[in-house]
């Protein structure tokens, strides 16, 4: 299996979505069947959704860093001026749109891998018990052959990082590629198949190769003390602003905080996706769900356990100028939920998901692993106030459980989150939050 990864750029990636809605359906056999074409169908809505959210920004954005004068030089232009203008956005469009679109093709394979990692081996989703039985076994296994010395950890934090789309060392390769490649992209490849024909090509061979970039050093007059002794996070502290575009005005996040906060790109895709009335924000860590969901919902709550961890969402939402939207309460959300009137339009769900090791396994178990209590009992929790659920997870997380969570008989849908060509994490959807025109494929089983 080939896993091909690009950045687009190292501070600020491309954010990809591929969705599809799936029912739950009881059957006795082990299939999980797949529409036919399904791969089609979310590739095509997945592209037109990412051209449509990001493609006129690009265009305009490289067109001036290409061509500085234009703006002056567009108004003296004589008829033959603009004709040659006009030519030149034309054949502009054409060139970034190829350009992007070998990214998303690349970004469209991984999805395709991941997503049949995600279904797991031998799971049968009409057998919860069962299923979870055979998925104890293998967590254990796993758990076992885990490393827990102080280099590994720091490598899975390194790991963490990378995976939030922050640095990559393929990044410098794939640009030198797409700047030889750029030499050879003809008026044909605005066609979309001959442009697909062109990614493998030039893809070939990404993922084998590591290049050695020239260490960037940061100022550390800026940098917050527990990060200055750690030259490995001194790389992550450049790419901060995937984190809050706004970091530089005074965001304030803890060191697990780095690991675990919601890169913003995702968060205001969620933020897109849940706006409603009033909105449960259940673990809200340092903010960066709540303040997107500020943005789009007329009240948050906020809920988490650690009152620091609320101090700093109160401060970065201030940074934001929606702090006047969130109601930020301390407290265990499982208490919350089992004691509270309130009856919320939509409740987020990001909980712990156990720390860094979760990656290690080919399959994260969401009832045994995620923290405080297993998937299916935090649904149940958020069940009493609404059955309008996001739920963010890990990227490995078992396709079955997750869609096994809507409930025989119902639905839900499962949006993958890339940045640039790296799978970041899972966003499962239920109830009237489900999406049907993105309904690409389902299972039967
Ligand atoms: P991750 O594993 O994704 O790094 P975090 O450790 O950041 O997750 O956890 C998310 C947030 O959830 C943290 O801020 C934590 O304080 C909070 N949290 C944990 N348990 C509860 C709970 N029972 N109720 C509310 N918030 C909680």
């Amino acid at each position: 299996m080939n896993v091909h990864y690009m950045t687009t750029s190292r501070s600020n990636p491309r954010f990809f979505i591929f969705s599809q809605v799936f029912e739950c359906v009881e059957r006795t056999d082990n299939i999980f069947e797949l529409k036919p074409n399904w791969q089609e169908k979310v590739q095509i809505s997945a592209w037109v959704e990412f051209w449509s959210r990001e493609g006129y920004v690009l265009l305009e954005q490289k067109w001036h860093k290409l061509h500085p004068s234009y703006e002056d030089q567009i108004g003296k232009a004589t008829p033959e001026e603009s004709t040659y203008w006009q030519e030149l956005w034309e054949q502009h469009s054409l060139d970034i749109n190829a350009h992007f679109w070998r990214i998303f093709k690349c970004a469209f394979e991984n999805y395709e891998n991941d997503f049949r990692q995600g279904l797991g081996a031998d799971i049968n989703i009409s057998n919860v018990d069962k299923q979870l039985a055979e998925l104890n076994i293998n967590a254990e296994i796993s758990q076992n052959s885990l490393t827990t010395n102080e280099n590994s950890d720091k490598l899975d934090e390194r790991q963490q990082l990378m995976d939030l789309g922050l640095p990559t060392s393929f990044g410098s390769l794939a640009k030198r590629r797409r700047r030889s490649k750029a030499q050879h992209i003809s008026e044909s490849e605005s066609d979309s198949e001959n442009m697909a024909n062109h990614t493998d090509d030039a893809l070939h061979g990404v993922q084998s190769r590591v290049i050695k970039k020239k260490k960037k050093r940061p100022n550390l007059d800026i940098i917050p003390e527990f990060m200055r002794d750690d030259g490995m996070m001194h790389r992550y502290w450049v790419k901060r602003f995937s984190l809050f575009s706004r970091f530089d005005e005074g965001v304030r996040l803890d060191r697990e905080s780095w690991f675990s906060v919601t890169p913003e790109k995702i968060a205001v895709q969620t933020a897109r996706r849940l706006a409603c009335d009033i909105i449960v924000d259940a673990f809200c860590g340092c903010g960066g769900n709540a303040i997107q969901f500020a943005m789009t919902c007329s009240r948050v709550i906020a809920i988490d356990i650690d009152a620091d961890k609320l101090e700093m969402a109160k401060h970065n939402a201030t940074i934001y100028g929606v702090a006047h939207k969130i109601e930020f309460i301390h407290a265990d959300f499982l208490q919350f939920a089992s004691s509270t009137n309130l009856r919320p339009d939509v409740v987020f769900l990001s909980p712990p998901w156990g720390g860094p090791n979760y990656k290690k396994r080919s399959n994260f178990n969401i009832e045994t692993s995620l923290l405080p209590v297993g998937a299916s009992e935090l649904m149940q929790h958020a069940r009493r106030l609404t059955d309008n659920i996001g739920f963010f997870l890990p990227r490995n997380s078992l396709s079955p459980q997750v869609i096994a969570l809507a409930g025989v008989g119902q639905q839900c849908e499962v949006e993958y989150n890339y940045l640039d060509t790296r799978l970041v994490a899972i966003t499962s959807y239920y109830g009237y939050l489900i999406q049907q025109d993105s309904t690409a494929a389902d299972s039967d089983s």
